[in-house]
């Protein structure tokens, strides 16, 4: 049976296992799917974790689990139908997003829209949507997927600029372009780096900003939430570390929220959203703000909120797919989290230091339990929080930099 409304608590609410159990179908088992899965737990809520390799971290919480490739309509198909979800939620940008949108089609409910994960698959949907539909501001940019067209495409936005596969994450395949020596380099690059079969590319004007941020915005039954700006710095296109709030300029901070309420609004559904904003001009008068991206689902950088908020946005998000009222963000105090890298390839990778790391006060440590490893995969992260953004930042650093990943 399938369920039209997102509002699923209109059924009465039966225990895991049980006839009457609502069921949650998480379709990517990752750490930021870890943690919706404890959220929904929490609520007394069935979750079936799905990821292309078994032992996942999602997976290794979740009430069953299911090892497919996710690119393959048919499969999460047969899965909806022997599953029976009453919410099918998408935890990773890689997913037959057509059969998605045939789902909803036929009345199951896809967190928060099929189109939201259709149009945020690739960066030439969301990107086409910001800037030509919405008029949001953006860096220049245009796709290329020749090398004709790419060469073309550089010509036009010139140096420096940003290249990258238009479906990719992580900063896989993306690269900067500071003189025409990288020209070549970064086409190759983007073309070993780019996720599935497309060859597409985007070439962005490089835009020199000042700050970037994550504003989490939550659509739910009882209106729209703005959790406050998050900071965080990116090395090679994968984020390091993220603190929270993040000082703007007041009519800066207007225009954020502005901005990302147009495009939540844009994209529907009920859920939490990661809107990534790019921020030029000093702090002392209104900054010029820049659409970068957005996720339909809780965002990397957002893990601070497991320390930094009265409920961390998987809590968020799992009330807003559930249909239940968010009511008070409470930022409790200046936060900060930083990443724990691999530092190269192992089949068995361990942790060591953990106790020297938790001897940092307040810091917490979430280890994922990814079960393999490869070099900068991200295997856990640490949390802190400081009376200022820099004392939290420091500790978490210095909570992140005692673990060890042996391999
Ligand atoms: P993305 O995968 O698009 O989120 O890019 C990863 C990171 O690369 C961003 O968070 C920025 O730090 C940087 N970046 C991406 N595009 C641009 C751009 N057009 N100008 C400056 N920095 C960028």
């Amino acid at each position: 049976m399938a369920v039209s409304t997102p509002n699923a608590l209109a059924n009465p609410w039966g225990a895991p296992g049980s006839a009457s159990a609502q069921r949650l179908l998480l379709l990517g088992s990752g750490e930021l799917g870890r943690e919706v899965t404890i959220e929904a737990m929490r609520l007394g809520i069935e979750v079936i974790a799905v990821d292309s390799y078994g032992n996942a971290p999602a997976m290794q919480l979740a009430h069953r689990s299911h090892v497919i490739d996710m690119q393959e309509g048919e499969q999460i198909r047969q899965l909806v139908a022997t599953e029976q979800p009453v919410w099918i939620v998408p935890e990773v940008e890689a997913i037959a997003t057509q059969t998605l949108l045939e789902l909803e089609q036929e009345g199951w409910n896809v967190v928060p829209t099929a189109r939201a994960t259709r149009l945020t698959m690739d960066r030439e949907g969301i990107r086409r949507l910001a800037a030509e539909e919405l008029k949001l501001l953006t860096s220049p940019y245009r796709f290329a997927e020749t090398e004709t067209e790419y060469r073309q495409a550089i010509a036009e936005i010139g140096l420096p600029c940003v290249v990258k596969p238009v479906m990719s994450s992580s900063g896989k395949g993306q690269s900067m372009v500071r003189t025409e020596a990288d020209v070549d380099k970064a086409w190759t690059y983007a073309l070993q780096g780019g996720r599935g079969r497309a060859q597409r590319v985007i070439v962005e004007g490089f835009v020199p900003f000042e700050t970037e941020i994550t504003l989490l915005t939550v659509r739910a039954k009882d209106g729209t939430y703005f959790c406050p700006p998050i900071g965080h710095r990116q090395e090679a296109g994968d984020y390091r570390e993220s603190w929270q709030p993040c000082p703007l300029h007041p009519e800066t901070w207007v225009e954020c929220q502005r901005m990302a309420q147009i495009i939540t609004d844009a994209l529907g559904g009920w859920g939490l959203f990661g809107v990534e904003l790019f921020i030029a001009g000093p702090i002392d008068q209104p900054q010029i703000v820049y659409f970068s991206e957005v996720s339909p689902r809780p965002h990397d950088t957002g893990m601070v909120t497991m320390v930094s908020q009265n409920m961390s946005e998987f809590e968020l998000h799992m009330r807003a797919i559930a249909g239940l009222p968010i009511g008070d963000i409470i930022l409790s105090q200046p936060g900060a989290s930083a990443v724990i890298l691999a530092p190269g390839e192992s089949a068995e990778p361990k942790f060591a230091g953990i106790a020297e790391a938790l001897a940092v006060p307040t810091s917490q440590l979430r280890l994922f339990g990814k079960p393999r490893c490869h070099r900068n995969r991200r295997m856990g992260v640490a949390l802190a929080l400081g009376e200022t953004i820099e004392q939290a930042k420091d500790r978490a650093i210095s909570c992140a930099s005692q673990v060890q990943v042996l391999l």
